[in-house]
């Protein structure tokens, strides 16, 4: 089930989209909040058929298909690629050559504020930052609450996967030594096109692309995460209760602007396009 929000008229709505017919079901219309209906299901309750008629998807507006109540944790350095390009770019503070492998994973967060949906504009901020850059991730949305959660027991926790694209000013990250600074900008995390709930979804094959402006820069399989799944769960949730509607950016594989020499960062007018195999695409011009 791909499970999105919508804007259809003017109205808010939650739906099931058919991607293959390019249409949405709009839910029993008491669920505008997706964190509820995640909640509602998460329990076992089946949704009821909402008995109304489909609507074309490019008659709709798709939003971000969940805004949680708090930041959403990422991942950082987590392919060995990336770990590599980016402590040998110059913008990882403390950086140093040989021990690009964490021990234990790099874990931040981003504000809700920062989440936007498929096809909105990211800003640049060029009062803020001139080295804005992309991240193609794999985020995992989590279904059933818990805190301690053993890595046994942890996929039982998921309940679907979206697309997430970790947007990144490299200088803001590099000047400030903590992350947030770089990361959490207004607009900076891309989020969509949708849900897919996690009976559909093997999260250890799925292939991931990022195109810039058509041209292909990231392309890597999830089966090389160096901490997998349950591993992040069990370690963002010790002593922190994970709560349904949580979002997981999992990390970024190489290709990122800055493993260029010099760095690719990213442009008025640029689109930037992440695909992942059962999932679909999350695309956004940046302005
Ligand atoms: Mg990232």
């Amino acid at each position: 089930m791909k499970v999105a929000r919508f804007l259809n008229d003017g109205n808010l709505s939650v739906g099931v989209v058919d991607a293959d017919a390019g249409c949405i079901h709009a839910v029993d219309p008491k669920f505008t909040n997706v964190v509820d209906l995640i909640r509602i299901t998460a329990s076992g309750v089946k949704l009821d058929s909402p008995g109304t008629a489909p609507v074309k998807l490019d008659q709709v507006r798709l939003l971000a298909p969940i805004v949680p109540d708090r930041n959403v944790f990422c991942v950082g350095k987590n392919y060995r690629d990336h770990a590599r390009e980016f402590s040998h770019s110059g913008f990882e503070a403390g950086a140093v050559r040989g021990q690009e492998i964490d021990d234990y994973p790099a874990i931040f967060t981003k504000p809700p504020s920062a989440i936007v949906g498929p096809g909105a504009t990211v800003e640049l901020h060029p009062e803020a930052t001139s080295a804005v850059d992309y991240e193609a991730e794999l985020a995992v949305v989590i279904g059933r609450s818990g805190r301690n959660i053993p890595e046994e027991d942890a996929m039982d926790h998921v309940w679907g996967y979206t697309i997430v694209n970790d947007v990144t000013a490299r200088d803001r990250q590099r000047n400030h030594k903590q992350w947030f600074a770089g990361k959490g900008l207004d607009t900076f995390c891309p989020m969509g096109p949708w849900i897919v709930t996690a009976d559909e979804i093997d999260p250890d094959n799925l292939d991931i692309e990022c195109r810039v402006n058509g041209e292909l820069r990231q392309k890597a399989n999830t089966r090389d995460l160096i901490f997998k799944i349950p591993q992040l769960i069990s370690a963002i949730s010790a002593g922190l209760t994970l709560q349904a509607g949580d979002i997981i950016a999992t990390g970024t594989p190489a290709g990122v602007g800055i493993g260029f020499d010099p760095p690719r960062f990213l442009k008025s007018g640029d689109r930037v396009e992440i695909s992942i195999s059962g999932i679909g695409t999350l695309s956004n011009p940046f302005g």
